[in-house]
């Protein structure tokens, strides 16, 4: 049995990390950023007006009222390319380069035109600088504006968008396969008959992969079928970047994923890992595909999968944040621990009335209890040997994907 933090380390030394591609900017959310992304102009690219009113000199407006000649328009688009003398004032609106010669923006509320438009009374003074966003105070052409590495969120696209990333470089989205053994399963399409249960970790498994970044194929469940397996796996082991399994990696006398594997001479990096859940978690690899074996509880796969198989898929992809989001919160209520694995158990995190993260563990059934566990948002995180924690201590935490 290896440690949690051993078994992470061996999967990051194991992932490879697959090629890069392009892609549309419209297509880029949520994709790994596969390069710097470089400013190619300052930003804003001109000093701009911050307000609708009046560009001018400030020295005219020292005493006020002060009445200028308005020499010209400059609008969004449109600006007025000659130089500002003394006495003079341009009309501006936001978003328009101030003219040259001006060193202020007076806001039209505190101004009034005269003469149809051909004079403008100012009725307050302007500070040198005022409602001017200088050009290149946002970013300087040249600097680094997004990192190798980051996800492409709403906001990043509005970045990649202002410096011309029509297409962006971006790494490649593994290929998973998700495959379910156990006798007892049925498809959601069909009814359960006696001792039969509806498969539902293909679709958690399936949705936490695609959440990471991955594209999905679901295939058909396996049964307990030893030669069925072994060829299921070899076969999809042949096109996919990573497979996950869930369940038969028991001591059960139907658990055959682990001989599956041996079978087909895939290298088993390890097979146990002092976690609770998950004890009995696989990690292998066959041919070019890494295998994630995990045990078929709902719960454990979905604990398994976002500690190991998850950070996989990030590492493929090249994410810099590879690992479930961490944050410290105060537990709720105390939670026991386990002498020989370090645990992991479900929480719902609150702010409570004095702006403290909380974690409430979960009330439920155990690790089978799938349906109490959709209601989680975190896991809380207990070392290993730790008797009790108890209510208002500090706990690290782990937010779930969802
Ligand atoms: P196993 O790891 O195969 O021993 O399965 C452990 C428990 O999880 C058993 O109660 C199984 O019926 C259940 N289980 C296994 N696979 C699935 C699945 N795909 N969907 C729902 N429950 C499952
Ligand atoms: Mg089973």
């Amino acid at each position: 049995m290896i440690p949690v933090s051993e078994a992470i380390e061996i999967v990051r030394a194991q992932t490879p990390r697959l090629g890069p591609e392009e892609v549309e900017l419209a297509d880029s959310l949520g994709r790994v950023l596969a390069e710097d992304v470089i400013a190619d102009t300052d930003l804003p690219p001109f000093d701009r007006a911050q307000m609708d009113g009046y560009a001018l000199r400030s020295a005219d407006t020292s005493d006020v009222p002060a009445r200028l000649l308005v020499v010209g328009e400059a609008a969004a688009g449109r600006g007025w390319h000659k130089t500002l003398r003394a006495g003079e004032a341009v009309r501006i609106m936001t978003g328009a380069p101030v003219p040259a010669g001006a060193d202020s923006v007076q806001q039209v509320e505190v101004t009034s035109e005269q003469d149809e438009g051909r004079a403008v009374e100012i009725s307050k003074a302007t500070e040198p600088g005022q409602f001017i966003v200088p050009r290149a105070s946002e970013i300087k052409r040249g600097e680094t504006v997004l990192h190798k590495g980051e996800e492409v969120t709403a906001a990043r696209m509005a970045v990649l968008a202002s410096f011309g990333c029509s297409k962006v470089l971006v790494g490649a989205r593994p290929r998973v396969a998700v495959l379910a053994t156990g006798t007892e399963l049925v498809p959601v399409t069909e009814t359960p008959g006696r001792d039969q249960i509806r498969d539902s970790n293909t679709f958690s498994l399936g949705a936490y992969a695609a959440l990471a970044g991955a594209r999905v194929e679901r295939l058909n469940l396996a049964g307990d079928d030893l030669e069925l397996l072994k060829r299921e796996i070899k076969e999809v082991a042949g096109r996919a970047d990573a497979l996950v399994l869930s369940g038969g990696v028991s001591m059960g006398v139907y658990d055959f994923t682990k001989a599956a594997l041996r079978a087909l001479g895939a290298e088993i990096f390890f097979e146990r890992v002092s976690l609770r859940p998950g004890k009995p978690t696989v990690f292998a690899r066959l041919g070019n595909a890494l295998v994630f074996g995990l045990p078929g509880n709902p719960v454990s796969v979905s604990v398994t999968f976002n500690l190991f198989a998850r950070t996989a898929l990030r590492i493929m992809q090249g994410a810099t944040d590879v690992l479930m989001k961490e944050e410290r919160a105060v537990l709720s209520r105390s939670v026991r621990g386990a002498l020989e694995r370090e645990s992991f158990l479900p929480a719902q995190l609150r702010t409570d009335e004095a702006g403290r993260l909380m974690a409430e563990p979960l009330k439920w059934g155990g690790s089978s209890d799938f349906v109490a566990f959709a209601r989680a948002t975190a896991l809380v995180n207990i070392p290993q040997g730790t008797k009790t924690i108890e209510a208002g201590e500090t706990v690290r935490v782990l937010r779930l994907p969802a």
